[in-house]
């Protein structure tokens, strides 16, 4: 069960998000990329967004850019 970690639920979860932070490491250089995540509060709590990219700083390209939103 040590994937069950991976669903719409956890993906807004702190703990997740942490975990995704430490595993996350570049596929082409194997550097750890650096992770921006963006909050948007100007918007109303229903349409609450999480922005996340991922970023190597060797290879000087994103990783990964992903947007949660949740309800
Ligand atoms: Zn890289």
């Amino acid at each position: 069960m040590s994937k069950t970690w991976i669903n719409k639920y956890s993906e807004s979860n702190e703990n997740h998000q942490a975990f995704i932070e430490i595993q996350n490491q570049c596929p082409l250089c194997g550097t750890d990329v650096e992770i921006e995540v963006e909050r948007d509060n100007s918007l109303e709590i229903q349409a609450f967004k999480l922005k996340e990219q991922a970023f190597c700083p060797k290879c000087n390209t994103k990783t990964r850019q992903k947007e949660h939103s949740w309800h």
